[in-house]
């Protein structure tokens, strides 16, 4: 089995392949290394091999992870990113332990995570999560409603909208793939008149990350490609 070393210069040059067939500069698509499951000696070698960022799904095991490395030599530089389903009433550790949210699909989740964002840390940097899959999926708020909440955000100085993500249905094929993603890069073409901050797309994994880059994504979010696969076995 490949090493997490071995395995972070594989998806660099997976990246830099598609970056380059679509003529983008692979500097333009961040490597968000999703780390959900995985034990802190696995985050501990993605440091070691360069990586900085990093993506978890569960709040507590996230706020675990995030004081963990608190201490390390590295942290200053480690970005945590918050990617996983929002319950209400969970607010309050991820406004204080994280940097980014990917997850925002209501207002509500985004009008505790602004209250709750302590005074001292900087803005919380937050993406709506959208559903450009249509009734075969769930999760995210519908591609209509990207505007309003975007408006609201907006008002919201704990706040800093920088742009949009999804997770479309997975799809095998690559015209399926990018036809999704695409759908999400038009979006955000579309709100950037009005928000001219925005910087992100959170889009791409493991399975279709060519086809997100190729579509404009900003950030690929990778877990089993770099980590292996994941055991929910011992998840609670
Ligand atoms: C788990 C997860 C990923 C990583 O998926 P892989 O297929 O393992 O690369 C990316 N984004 C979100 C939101 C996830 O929950």
């Amino acid at each position: 089995m490949n090493s997490i070393k071995q395995n972070i210069t594989q998806v660099i040059n997976e990246m830099a392949l598609a970056a380059k067939k679509c003529g983008r500069n692979v500097d333009s698509v961040q490597l968000l290394a999703v780390s959900k499951t995985k034990p802190v000696a696995a985050i501990e070698q993605a440091i070691d091999a360069g990586l900085v960022a990093f993506g978890e799904n569960y709040v507590q095991e996230g706020v675990d992870k995030v004081n963990y490395f608190a201490n390390h030599p590295a942290a200053d530089q480690l970005v945590w990113h918050f990617i996983g389903p929002i319950q209400s009433n969970k607010t309050r550790p991820i406004a204080e332990h994280f940097d980014w949210v990917h997850s925002i699909d209501r207002l509500k989740t985004a009008t505790r995570l602004n209250e709750q964002r302590p005074a001292t840390m900087a803005p919380l940097n937050v993406l709506l999560q959208v559903n450009t899959s249509g009734e075969a999926s769930k999760s995210g708020i519908n591609e209509n409603e990207v505007i309003a909440l975007a408006a609201e955000i907006a008002t919201m100085p704990q706040l800093v909208l920088r742009g949009l993500m999804s997770i479309p249905q997975p799809e095998t094929d690559y015209d399926s793939q990018f036809a999704a993603f695409k759908k999400l890069a038009d979006l955000l073409e579309q709100l950037k008149p009005h928000h001219p901050q925005l910087d992100t797309l959170s889009m791409g994994m493991s399975g279709d990350m060519e086809a997100a880059i190729a579509a404009g994504s900003t950030m690929v979010r990778i877990g089993t490609a770099l980590f292996g696969a994941r055991d929910y076995g011992s998840q609670a």
